[in-house]
């Protein structure tokens, strides 16, 4: 990896994809993000994103240059092929499965494989994605292994060399805002909390120390434990 590289950040609007892009916006010349629209229920996600792309070049100077081309990705079929809680009005809870029913199944390989033509067409080698094993949800979509089979077959299905890089594989929540402190300071952590969207009713009303969101659903839930935990030990 070297300076004079592209990077695309599959980003989504939440706080750990916009943790993402500021570790790529440290690392590459060129960093370009995607999002992807299949009708979810927090769509305000995809509202919240150019808000943040407006913000980050003002932490870090050297960040304005690098910030590249956004694109939005829209993918119906991804709707119309899941029956889960983000994109049909069910509650959420968890399924007999063990799996949250928000669960959309191989929802990560089929961005990837999107990110990976996209990046393909732009000339980028490097792609930067969110997923983490330590979160409480375990999908399998978003295991270490499954990311590097999808490097894999990726690298081999386009005849070209792609790294798929994940920076929160192995943190918790907690980790996630220590990370982000450790990149762009006070400034950044404060972007999170006021812009980042995590909720998974898509919550913008309530504000709590950790951000806004409804407090009671999965998500909100492990972005407030993981802010209290980063907190009592900072
Ligand atoms: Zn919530």
């Amino acid at each position: 990896m070297s300076v004079s590289d592209a990077a695309l950040v599959l980003f989504s609007g939440g706080q750990d994809s916009t943790v993402c892009l500021a570790w790529a916006l440290e690392r590459f010349a060129r960093v370009e993000t995607v999002g992807f629209d299949y009708r979810q229920r927090h769509a305000v996600e995809l509202m919240v994103r150019p808000r943040i792309r407006e913000r980050l070049p003002a932490i870090a100077e050297r960040w304005a240059p690098r910030l590249g081309d956004d694109h939005l990705i829209r993918i119906d079929a991804l709707a119309d092929i899941s029956e889960t809680a983000l994109t049909r009005d069910v509650a959420i809870e968890i399924s007999a499965s063990g799996l949250p029913t928000t669960f959309v199944p191989g929802r990560n390989l089929i961005f990837l494989s999107f990110a990976g033509a996209l990046a393909y067409r732009r000339g980028i080698r490097h792609l930067v994605a969110g997923m983490c094993e330590t979160d409480f949800s375990g999908y399998p979509d978003c295991r270490d292994d499954t990311i590097k089979a999808m490097q894999v077959a990726l690298t081999l299905g386009l005849d070209r060399r792609l790294t798929i890089h994940t920076p929160l594989m192995w943190i918790d929540k907690a980790g996630t805002f220590a990370l982000a402190q450790s990149i762009g300071g006070e400034q950044l952590i404060d972007l999170l909390l006021a812009e980042t969207h995590t909720c998974y009713f898509g919550d913008r009303e309530h504000r709590h120390d950790w951000g806004f969101g409804c407090g009671e659903c999965p998500a909100c839930r492990l972005r407030a434990e993981g802010f209290a935990k980063w907190k009592a030990a900072s």
